[in-house]
């Protein structure tokens, strides 16, 4: 048993408890390990009278009590946690096919794969681990490690986790995750939230040049326009702070080329004034400046 394998090992740190899962009433728990009653086929070389005592039917019926434990050993993990899943048979239905049908359920669960900490030739695709004789002499055996993540991140305010959400209705598939995701805005387009020394890539790309915002959201509004919608309210950038990140970026990079970034530059309500004011600062160092995403009109 549990109790007398860790006694004959030292180990203090087991308090065992006999009952059912479902009447476990213990704390939730970082790490859970679930080695799930089955079938037994990975060591039927040590327990021969399996081939006369088990039926194919035997595994399909434990299948479905596995599905279930493993369902009730899920809400005992807590988020961020890990829930592991382990067999000592190689039939699929008690092993991947438990897994996988839990893994549709439970989105909020995914597999951490076990290629980092076994050996390549013991764990598949999926990054389950099966052990088969032909290997070491190993006995016949499954495990899974599933992490339980993202639940928790879900719960802070205006995140969303398009997994926790079923795409045509827009419900929560699961419980513990907001009805509706709030849109949060930056209120102020602090100078502290752009890089000074922006990353000059080692090949020439498109935009070869530093590019600095000057306004977000737009004030036009074109009914088919997503992007007006998506990014409400108007915030504008000084022209002071405009011209300090400029000249910054320029010193950092080396470019010779500025560009303005907004939805619709010429939108800025004063760009007479800030076009002018950069022109005058950048022309003695024959450097161009472009307004992209012009507005006819
Ligand atoms: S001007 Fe451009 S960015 Fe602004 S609402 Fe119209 S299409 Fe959208």
């Amino acid at each position: 048993t549990l109790f007398a394998n860790a006694q004959r090992l030292g180990i203090k740190i087991i308090a065992p408890v006999l009952c059912d899962i479902h009447d476990f009433k213990g704390p939730r728990c970082h790490r859970v390990l679930f080695d799930a009653p089955c079938s037994g086929w990975g060591v039927v070389g040590k327990n021969s009278d399996l081939r006369w005592s088990k039926s194919k039917k035997d595994s399909l019926n434990l299948a479905e009590t596995q599905g279930r434990l493993l369902r009730h050993a899920a809400t005992l993990v807590n988020p961020g946690g890990v829930l592991v899943y382990s067999t000592c048979t190689i039939i699929r239905d008690e092993n991947d096919q438990v897994v996988e049908e839990f893994l549709l359920e439970r989105r909020d669960f995914t597999i951490d794969s076990a290629a980092k900490t076994f050996p390549k030739e013991l764990v598949n695709e999926r990054g389950f681990v099966k052990t088969y004789p032909d290997f070491e002499n190993l006995d016949g055996g499954f495990c899974v490690r599933l992490k339980k993540r993202l639940l928790r991140l879900a719960q802070v305010e205006s995140v969303y986790v398009p997994g926790f959400y079923d795409a045509e209705t827009r419900k929560p598939v699961i419980d513990g995750v907001p009805e509706k995701i709030i849109a949060r805005h930056t209120l102020k387009l602090q100078p502290e939230y752009y890089p000074s020394r922006p990353i000059v890539p080692l090949t020439e790309i498109t935009h070869d040049r530093v590019t600095v915002e000057i306004m977000r959201g737009c004030p036009q509004r074109c009914r088919f326009c997503q992007a007006s919608r998506i990014y409400r309210p108007v915030r504008l950038r000084s022209i002071d702070d405009i011209k300090k990140q400029v000249m910054a970026n320029l010193k950092a990079t080396g470019h010779d080329e500025v560009g303005l970034l907004s939805l619709s530059t010429s939108d800025y309500p004063d760009i007479d004034r800030l076009t002018s004011t950069l022109v005058m600062a950048l022309e003695p160092k024959k450097i161009a400046l472009s307004l992209p995403s012009l507005r006819p009109g």
